[in-house]
């Protein structure tokens, strides 16, 4: 085996000198001192661009109060420092600041100069535009989006449930399950499931396509839409050769007419059908099972289903009693 080569850089997260092998992915090149990894100085790196139009790392970002950013889930490697830079929330779907980006009535439209959601839209429930449409609706006009999801090149998305409504998960000697009871009350069941890590909501419910991605960012309303799929050595950012996942920035058109969420998928022609057999190293469809496993996860699943509901109602009926009791 040949010596790794390895590439003194600057990271542009800490500010500090650092070195990582040459070979590496989007997770991986970590900082020695921060643990930054490319996924995230490629999304400062961005950042900076946009803020002051050269790269600059976020050590040397001025503080600015006046801007109001969030993040979905965002990594606490670059989290702790917007929040001390600007007026920035760090948002989750599985723990407190909550925000479910597929329902956010209860947010205020159009406040938010930036929204960083890196890693989150590959686990939003289908129709995949909502979170797009709810992205949009946040910002400021010309308010700054920066985006990753794990994406190909290929010509379309590999939807691995497109048809999710009412679902759950179980777990028998084999491994984890999904059922889900379609919007037509057929009852699928799946094998293979992939997750990502992280706390909450992982499961991966499809790997976009670069294509599908521009078209429905444009489609929703956003302009300028760029990827940065360039090198920058000086800041560890190696990553041409990924061949796709790169940060997507795109800024929102305050002219554009407002796309309503709705249950219709209008790039749906963008996914693959299940059928297809798609050769691509980070495409790994699970698996539709029938038969005695498949027969007794549903069960399984619609018993823990009615004793969850069950559950409920005990529960906003003994509300109701405290209620009259005056408790
Ligand atoms: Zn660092």
């Amino acid at each position: 085996m040949s010596t790794l080569d390895y590439k003194q850089f600057i990271c542009n997260l800490c500010g500090k000198e650092s070195s990582v092998a040459q070979e590496f992915h989007r997770e991986g090149g970590a900082c020695q001192h921060c643990g930054s990894n490319i996924r995230f100085r490629a999304l400062m790196y961005v950042l900076s661009h946009h803020l002051y139009g050269k790269p600059i790392p976020l050590s040397d970002f001025s503080p600015d109060k006046n801007i109001k950013a969030m993040g979905l889930s965002d990594a606490p490697h670059y989290a702790d420092k917007l929040a001390a830079l600007f007026d920035y929330t760090n948002f989750f779907y599985h723990t407190e600041p909550f925000l479910d980006i597929c329902n956010i009535e209860a947010m205020p439209a159009g406040c938010y100069d930036l929204l960083i959601t890196s890693d989150v839209y590959e686990h939003v429930p289908p129709p995949r535009h909502v979170a797009f449409v709810n992205s949009y609706h946040l910002l400021k006009p010309d308010g700054l989006l920066l985006l990753t999801v794990p994406y190909t090149m290929l010509a379309k998305t590999a939807e691995h449930f497109p048809d999710l409504h009412q679902f759950g998960f179980v777990q028998d000697k084999k491994g984890m399950l999904l059922v889900n009871r379609r919007q037509d009350q057929i009852i699928e069941v799946f094998d293979e499931l992939t997750w990502h890590g992280g706390e909450g909501s992982t499961l991966e419910l499809r790997i976009f396509a670069e294509t599908d991605l521009l078209q429905i960012l444009a489609y929703v309303g956003f302009k300028k839409i760029r990827v940065w799929q360039d090198d920058v050595a000086a800041y560890g950012i190696l990553q041409a050769q990924q061949g796709g996942s790169f940060v997507i920035s795109a800024v929102k058109d305050g002219d554009a007419t407002p796309i309503p969420v709705t249950q219709h998928d209008p790039y749906i022609d963008n996914i693959y059908p299940e059928n297809a057999s798609i050769d691509h190293d980070l495409i790994h469809s699970p698996a539709r099972i029938s038969g005695d496993r498949a027969e007794k996860a549903v069960m399984q699943w619609q018993k823990e289903f009615f004793d969850n509901k069950s559950f409920s109602i005990l529960k906003a009926a003994w509300q109701s009693i405290k209620r009259i009791l005056g408790r």
